[in-house]
């Protein structure tokens, strides 16, 4: 099998690395590049990999990153995707708001499941759910509907204040 350049220098950064705190710990002796040696388990000091960029970690045994720029990166990234992540459910929701409003504006309060769907709502997106015996009570901000088996009923906006 055939390594990937990447994770064939990342081995062979690993290896020297290892290597040199060999010889760090033994007067600077000489080792050979090739073949085995025993690295002590204290004296070796790696615990994990990097999260972000996959390099030995140092250190601390919780510690998760080798440097404090691969641990900037890894944040911002998550927070990113956590910001997306946020900005799709919003924008569904905005979805099924508009889809429930402009069923209002045109005097209907009752739709087939089948026909919203069709229309793009999503009843994954909503924020409010209530189980009233067989059917459902469901929010979209302050519109509040009736979901049964094949139809939603009693589209209606609430007035809350
Ligand atoms: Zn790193």
């Amino acid at each position: 099998m055939r390594l990937s350049g990447i994770f064939a220098a990342r081995i062979w950064l690993m290896h020297t690395f290892t290597q040199y705190m060999y010889m760090e710990n033994n007067t600077r002796r000489a080792v050979p590049l090739s073949g085995t040696y025993p690295v002590p388990q204290e004296e070796s000091g790696t615990r994990s990999l990097c999260q972000e960029c996959g390099a030995p970690v140092y250190g601390r045994p919780d510690k998760k990153f080798c440097c404090d720029s691969c641990k900037n990166r890894w944040h911002n990234r998550r927070a990113r995707s956590s910001r997306l992540f946020r900005m799709k459910v919003m924008s569904a929701l905005e979805k099924n708001y508009r889809i429930l409003s402009d069923l209002l504006v045109r005097g209907t309060d009752k739709v087939e499941v089948s026909t919203l769907g069709q229309m793009g709502f999503d009843f994954y997106h909503i924020t409010g759910y209530r189980k009233v015996r067989k059917s459902a009570e469901m929010w979209c901000y302050d519109i509040r509907f009736t979901v049964t088996e094949s139809v939603v009923k009693s589209i209606r906006k609430v007035e809350y204040l």
